[in-house]
């Protein structure tokens, strides 16, 4: 299976024009990317700029950075799941710790999962605990946000479902996990993810890693650490260094 590489730009960067310079060096370092699916998640003011891109659409797939859960009316400065689909989007992340700093729940996230995965999308819920719940062997609240985040949440759109192990005191931070903490993570994130919608199912769900991945660290992340992608915030800002983190992927 081709590993998946999203690129979250969050509020990056400031203008058109550099949105324009970073795609267009990204999508010419990695013309010829292999073993390698990537999304780029700009935010929302650029999705046309990159939808109109001359991205080799064969590697590239648009994202999102959030959603809301209503379908359409009167929710001044929200944005749809449909709306995202109709601009060319794929896949929306939910969730994000960045997002929960500013208040997000549980029963939102939730939410804002359903309205993606219903409305044709693929999701990518994250979850991670912060730096004082590291000590326990798998964070209770780890388990509620994988468990509050999917409730409810219909067997047949697990299918569109990927979750990103994010811990939170390692993003943005320089301080990566290490890839054998990974992959302990990930083996007990999938056994919550059997237990909730069967092995047949879970077993096809990617787990990414997110949280300081460079180009230095990003092979042994899916070597050593065996996940199924990663989830890169502040290398994807700089065309050369996530075009590393691809192609060292890529030869994995
Ligand atoms: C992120 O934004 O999800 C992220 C992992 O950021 P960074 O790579 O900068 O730690």
């Amino acid at each position: 299976m081709k590993k998946l590489i999203i690129a979250n730009w969050k509020m990056n960067p400031g203008s058109q024009r550099d949105a324009s310079r970073l795609a267009h060096f990204v999508g010419r370092g990695l013309r010829k990317a292999k073993n390698v699916e990537i999304v780029l998640a700009p935010p929302f003011v650029y999705l046309p700029l990159l939808s109109n891109f001359k991205l080799p659409t064969s590697n590239f797939k648009l994202g999102a950075q959030d959603t809301f859960w209503e379908k359409g009316g009167a929710y001044t400065g929200e944005i749809s799941a449909l709306q995202l689909k109709a601009s060319g989007v794929k896949l929306v992340i939910v969730g994000h710790s960045e997002r929960r700093a500013l208040g997000e729940s549980n029963e939102v996230v939730h939410k804002k999962l359903n309205a993606a995965l219903g409305g044709g999308l693929k999701a990518v819920l994250c979850v991670g605990e912060k730096e004082k719940e590291r000590e326990i062997v798998f964070p209770k609240i780890i388990r509620d946000e994988l468990h509050e985040g999917l409730r409810k949440i219909k067997k047949s759109l697990i299918k569109n479902l990927i979750i990103a192990y994010e811990p939170v005191w390692a993003i943005g931070t320089g301080k990566a996990d290490t890839p054998k903490d990974v992959y302990e993570m990930s083996i007990l994130l999938r056994r919550e993810l059997y237990k909730m919608f069967g092995k047949k199912i879970a077993s096809k769900v990617p787990i990414l890693y997110g949280g300081s991945v460079t180009a230095e660290n990003a092979a042994e992340f899916v070597g050593r650490g065996m996940v199924d992608g990663l989830l890169v915030g502040g290398a994807s800002l700089n065309a050369k260094s996530f075009v590393k983190i691809v192609e060292e992927v890529g030869a994995t």
